[in-house]
C-alpha cells in the first residue's frame, strides 16, 4: 500500500515537472520567434537605421537574452542539489538485483513454498548455500593475522599477487604483449580504473546492449556517455556487425574508441565468443584503429567457469597493432568464491610499451585517490592458492563447474522442449530469455514476480541465474517461464 502511494507521488511529481517545463517551453519559443523577427528586421533595414538605433536594438536583445539565461539558471537550480556538484545524480539509487533479492526473501519469509529466486550472481550449492572452495579459505586462514591487518605492500598491489594473476591469465603461455598488472577491489575496481582514465568527460563508451547494469553506473559516475551494440542478429545468432558499425561511428566522431567486451560467459546471456570471433574482432579493430587509438576492455569476470579452455582466445590479442590497448579486468569474486573479499586486477596489455607504462602510472594515482590499496590478506591467499595449492584448488573448482554445467543442461533441454526463446547460451552463470518488445518484457517481469519467480530484468531480456537455482528448479522453471511469457503477450 505504502509502495503504491509512493509510486503515485513520484508520478505526480513528474507530472508537475512536465507541465512546468511545458509552460516554460511555450514562453521560450515565443521569445525565440520574437528574436528571429527582430533579427530579420535588423538585417533587412540595416542600411536605413542609425548607429544609435542599432545600440538600442542590441540592448533589447541583451535584455531578452538575460531573461532567457535567468530562466535557464532557475530551471537548472530546480534540478540541482544545494551541496552536490552538477554531475552528481541524486535520484534514489535502485540496484535491481539487491531489490529483487529482498522481495524474494520477503516472499519466503511469508511462508510461500513456490518461490524461485533466480536473481543473484553468486554460485549456490543444491542446498541454497553459497558454494565455497575450501582450499581458498584454508589458504586464507593460513595467512598471518599481522598480514591480514596490514596495508598491502604497494598501492598497485603486492608484486607476487600481480605476477600470479598475470600468469593465471597467461596460463596457456599465449600472450606476447607488454603487460603490467594493477590490483583493484574486485572486477568493479578494475573496470573503474579503465573508465576513469582513457576518455574525457562527455565522451562515449561502447557497451553491449544486453549487459551487466553496473557498466552504465560506472560510466555515468565517470561523466561518460554510453552507446550500445547488439551481440545477436535477427535469427538469434551471435553477430559482430552491429559492434563494428557502432565502433566505426564512434571513432569517426571522437577519434578514440573505448569498448567493453564481456567475454567469455557474458553476463547475462551466457554467450562466449570463442577464438574465431576474437580473431575477426582484432582484424577489424586493427583497421578501425587507423582512425584513432582503441581501448578494448575485456571483462573476464566469469572466465574460470568456462566448460572448456577459456584462455585460448588470448592468443588473438598478439595480432593487435600498436594503436590498440587491452585492459583485461579480472575478478577474484567468482573464481575463488570470494565475492566479499573485494579483490581483482586490471591487466594492461599492448604492443605499445610506452602506452602500457603510462596507463600503469595513471592507474596508480587513481588507486591512491579512490581506495589507496586493497585487501592484503586475500592477495596473500591467492598467491598461496595459485603457487602452492593449484591442483587442489582446480579439482574443487571443477566440481562447481560440473554442477553449473549439469544445471544448464537441464535448463537448456527443457527450454528447448517448451520453445522458450533464449539468447544463444554457451556457458557460465546466466542464461537469458530474449524479449524484444518492451511492453511484453515489463508485463512478463511483473507476472513472474506475482508468481513468486524472481529474475532480473535487462534491456531486451530476463536473466535466469543458473548459478543460484537447484537442478530441480532448473527442470521445472522453463515451463513456468514459457507459460507466463505467453500470458504476457
Ligand atoms: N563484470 C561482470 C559482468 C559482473 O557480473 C561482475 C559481478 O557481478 C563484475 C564484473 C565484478 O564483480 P566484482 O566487483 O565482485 O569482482
Amino acid at each position: 500500500m505504502m509502495e503504491k502511494e509512493n509510486v503515485r507521488k513520484e508520478i505526480q511529481a513528474i507530472d508537475d515537472m512536465l507541465s512546468d517545463l511545458f509552460e516554460k517551453r511555450i514562453i521560450l519559443s515565443k521569445k525565440e520567434k520574437d528574436l528571429i523577427e527582430k533579427e530579420r528586421f535588423v538585417l533587412t533595414t540595416e542600411k536605413e537605421i542609425k548607429d544609435s538605433d542599432v545600440s538600442l536594438i542590441k540592448k533589447q536583445f541583451a535584455n531578452q537574452l538575460d531573461d532567457l539565461s535567468k530562466a535557464f539558471v532557475k530551471r537548472t537550480n530546480d534540478i540541482n542539489d544545494l551541496f552536490l556538484n552538477n554531475s552528481a545524480d541524486f535520484s534514489v539509487y535502485k540496484d535491481s538485483v539487491f531489490e529483487l533479492r529482498t522481495l524474494a526473501k520477503k516472499a519466503i519469509d511469508e511462508g510461500n513454498s513456490d518461490v524461485i529466486n533466480a536473481t543473484i550472481g553468486t554460485l549456490f550449492d543444491e542446498n541454497k548455500k553459497i558454494a565455497i572452495i575450501d582450499t581458498v579459505y584454508d589458504c586464507y586462514n593460513a595467512v598471518n593475522n599481522s598480514v591480514k591487518a596490514s596495508y598491502a605492500k604497494s598501492i598497485t598491489g603486492n608484486e607476487d599477487f600481480n605476477e600470479a594473476i598475470f600468469n593465471w591469465i597467461n596460463q596457456n603461455n599465449n600472450i606476447s604483449l607488454y603487460h603490467k598488472t594493477v590490483a583493484a577491489p574486485g572486477g568493479t575496481g578494475a573496470l573503474a580504473l579503465a573508465f576513469n582514465n582513457f576518455l574525457n568527460s562527455n565522451e562515449t563508451v561502447l557497451l553491449p546492449q544486453t549487459s551487466w547494469g553496473s557498466y552504465k553506473v560506472i560510466a555515468k559516475d565517470a561523466n561518460l556517455k554510453c552507446e550500445f551494440y547488439k551481440l545477436t542478429d535477427e535469427n538469434n545468432n551471435v553477430d559482430l556487425q552491429d559492434l563494428f558499425l557502432k565502433a566505426l561511428k564512434i571513432i569517426r566522431q571522437q577519434r578514440k574508441l573505448f569498448v567493453v567486451i564481456n567475454d567469455p560467459c557474458q553476463n547475462p546471456t551466457g554467450i562466449s565468443l570463442g577464438s574465431e570471433n576474437w580473431k575477426l574482432m582484432i582484424k577489424v579493430f586493427n583497421k578501425i584503429s587507423e582512425s584513432g587509438p582503441v581501448i578494448i576492455v575485456n571483462d573476464v569476470a566469469y572466465i574460470d567457469y568456462c566448460y572448456n579452455d577459456g584462455y585460448d582466445y588470448f592468443k588473438t590479442f598478439n595480432e593487435a597493432n600498436e594503436n590498440i590497448m587491452f585492459n583485461v579486468t579480472y575478478s577474484c569474486s567468482k573464481a575463488f568464491t570470494a565475492y566479499g573479499m573485494r579483490v581483482g586486477a586490471n591487466i594492461i596489455l599492448s604492443k605499445n610499451r610506452q602506452a602500457v607504462d603510462n596507463a600503469y602510472n595513471a592507474f596508480s594515482r587513481t588507486c591512491r585517490s579512490l581506495w589507496s590499496n586493497i585487501n592484503h590478506g586475500f592477495m596473500e591467499a591467492v598467491v598461496k592458492i595459485l603457487n602452492e595449492n593449484k591442483e587442489k584448488y582446480l579439482n574443487e573448482k571443477q566440481q562447481l563447474i560440473n554442477l553449473l554445467k549439469a544445471r544448464s543442461e537441464i535448463f537448456l533441454n527443457k527450454a528447448k522442449e517448451v520453445d522458450l526463446p533464449l539468447y544463444p547460451y554457451t556457458e557460465g552463470f546466466f542464461a537469458t530469455i530474449k524479449i524484444e518488445d518492451d511492453n511484453v518484457l515489463n508485463k512478463f517481469h511483473n507476472n513472474l514476480i506475482a508468481k513468486h519467480i524472481f529474475a532480473v530484468k535487462f534491456d531486451k531480456g530476463i536473466r535466469i541465474s543458473l548459478c543460484a537455482i537447484s537442478k530441480e528448479e532448473a527442470e521445472k522453471l522453463p515451463e513456468l517461464l514459457k507459460e507466463t511469457l505467453e500470458a504476457s503477450k
